[in-house]
């Protein structure tokens, strides 16, 4: 019978590598829901996304592919508190980088409700195409030449960001715009990302862990094969 590690209940990792001490909680104006693709929130080695709601206190991670008749975004989309947006490319999305006066004014009027898709691109595609409600949101986008702290090595030309990368660029980019008050806590999310890859490091390079791949494979080679699985977002 195979024996399986205990998993902290907050961040969903082996109690091992449980990150829950190195969360630096903070509230930003905008509310952010994660959308899981089951199968992200069953593989995910990163675990990027939980991490992403337990470092945002006002965040909700809600996991499904269609979400057309899913309660509790239908309850969210209803209230008029808030002005939902859908964290995905398009061209007539609002820029956060660079707001026109109308979108600024838009952005301030209400607080923005911006649903973000945890999935790898093709279950994000799919998610988009079968979420009725999501699909039809105003688009939210950034422009930014980050690079995953991941892919940097390997695929340069990749533009494709971690879930917690992603929200991290749009957060910076709402406060520079006078749109968050967040006086760089918002960091948080990338210290925790940090601390993340390097739990990750010292995983896939421990041959006493059952995850090691073996020294003919290169330390880099195994974190490219996990990133590919991570990946959210492709940015224009
Ligand atoms: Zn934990």
């Amino acid at each position: 019978m195979e024996c399986k590690a205990l998993r902290c209940l907050k961040c969903f990792r082996p109690e091992d590598f449980c990150l829950c001490s190195h969360v630096r909680k903070f509230t930003p104006r905008s509310k952010i829901i994660i959308l899981i693709h089951p199968m992200e929130a069953k593989r995910e080695k990163l675990g990027s996304g939980r991490i992403t709601r337990e470092t945002l206190e006002n965040s909700e991670l809600i996991m499904g592919i269609d979400f057309t008749d899913d309660k509790r975004v239908n309850e969210l989309l209803a209230d008029d508190r808030y002005l939902p947006l859908v964290l995905y490319p398009g061209d007539d999305s609002i820029s956060a980088t660079n707001p026109t006066k109308e979108q600024k004014e838009l952005l301030s009027n209400k607080i923005p409700l911006i649903f973000a898709i945890d999935g790898t691109w093709p279950c994000a595609k799919k998610m988009m195409k079968l979420s009725s409600n999501i699909n039809s949101l105003p688009r939210i986008s950034f422009e930014t030449d980050r690079v995953s702290e991941f892919l940097i090595k390997h695929q340069p030309h990749v533009k494709a960001l971690s879930t917690i990368e992603s929200i991290h660029v749009l957060l910076d980019d709402l406060d520079r715009n006078g749109l968050e008050n967040l006086e760089r806590k918002h960091d948080a999310l990338i210290d925790v990302f940090k601390k993340m890859v390097q739990m990750q490091i010292a995983v896939a390079t421990d041959p006493n862990r059952p995850s090691y791949r073996g020294r003919k494979m290169s330390k880099d080679r195994t974190l490219l094969i996990r990133e590919k699985k991570n990946r959210s977002f492709i940015l224009k």
